[in-house]
């Protein structure tokens, strides 16, 4: 085919390319752009052409940029491929797919570089909006709603962790259920919502009286468990009768009224050898023991 006809063809695909084309000399300054890149970054040709790359990329990018810019300029990498934000004009920025490669004269030197970028911004949106509601679905499923504790499933998991390496460590692990006393009639008198707001509250109390290596889930109704890492029964004790001590001491207000709470704690400690299962039934027996025998108090079992 004759040059002149090979060049109009070039020409064509470059005037109604659906991919935007930018090319720039080697400091990075638009020598031509084609009119899908226009259109993608809200200049017009004669605008573009007074336009470095670092005009249109991001102030976050433009290391990396000038980076990228450096090794095709020297020939240290023959083309880069990389997903990456543009500024147009009015200040919006999109995400595009941007394939760049150093553009060689006739004597093989590097003179250029041609940059092809593909708009991309939807999906990487919706991919982001999906990322995002894959995590909160995440923590939905992984906490329970009104407290914001860690629910009985994520409790389950804890422990099974727990007691893992309390076996492999040789150490013991406890395990305590608190009950709030006489909860029924915090909801007739002050109402169900006053009952809910009260459990928001022991939430917040109980997440600031525990360590970081403990943790704290709603178990049930009105129930909570805790799980002390590392913790012999000692340990476990003063910790619950310490929670449980403040906790008395505290005047809750709420829906206008104010009045005091108390809790029953029963703990389980074992060294290794216990099911979850059992030393949840263990802490359970010594919460009803606790129940019985006047509440407001911590009862470990078996002792
Ligand atoms: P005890 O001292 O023996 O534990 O008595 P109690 O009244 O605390 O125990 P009971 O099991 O008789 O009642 C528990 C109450 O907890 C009844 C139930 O309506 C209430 N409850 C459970 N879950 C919620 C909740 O999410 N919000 C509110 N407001 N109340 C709840
Ligand atoms: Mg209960
Ligand atoms: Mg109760």
């Amino acid at each position: 085919m004759p040059e002149l006809a090979i060049s109009r063809i070039y020409s064509k695909v470059f005037q109604s390319s659906i991919v935007a084309i930018g090319i720039t000399d080697l400091t990075g300054n638009y020598i031509m752009v084609n009119p899908a890149w226009c259109a993608f970054m809200g200049y017009s040709e004669e605008e573009a052409l007074k336009l470095n790359v670092r005009d249109v990329t991001v102030a976050a990018d433009r290391n990396r940029s000038d980076r990228s810019m450096k090794k095709l300029t020297d020939g240290s990498v023959s083309s880069i491929r990389i997903k990456r934000q543009y500024k147009r004009k009015d200040g919006k920025v999109f995400w595009a797919e941007l394939h760049v490669a150093p553009l060689l004269d006739d004597d093989g030197q590097i003179d250029g570089v041609i940059g092809m970028l593909v708009n991309i911004d939807r999906q990487v949106r919706a991919e982001k909006k999906q990322k995002e509601l894959n995590k909160k679905l995440d923590i939905m499923a992984r906490h329970d709603s009104l407290t914001g504790l860690y629910n009985r499933r994520s409790m389950e998991r804890i422990l099974d962790r727990e007691q893992k390496r309390a076996k492999r460590y040789c150490r013991g692990l406890a395990v305590a259920i608190a009950d709030i006393d006489d909860f029924k009639k915090i909801n007739d008198t002050y109402g169900h919502q006053c009952g809910d707001m009260v459990l928001k509250h022991l939430a917040e109390f109980f997440r600031k009286w525990i360590r970081d290596t403990d943790s704290v889930g709603r178990w049930g109704g009105e129930e909570f468990l805790f799980v002390f890492a590392e913790t012999d029964c000692k340990g476990a004790q003063t910790v619950a009768e310490r929670v449980r001590k403040s906790l008395s001491k505290e005047l809750f207000k709420c829906c206008g009224y104010s009045f005091q709470l108390s809790i029953t704690i029963g703990i389980s400690y074992r060294a290794q050898q216990a099911t979850l299962e059992e030393m949840i039934e263990e802490a359970d027996k010594a919460l009803y023991q606790g129940k019985t025998s006047g509440k407001n108090q911590v009862v470990c079992f078996g002792d």
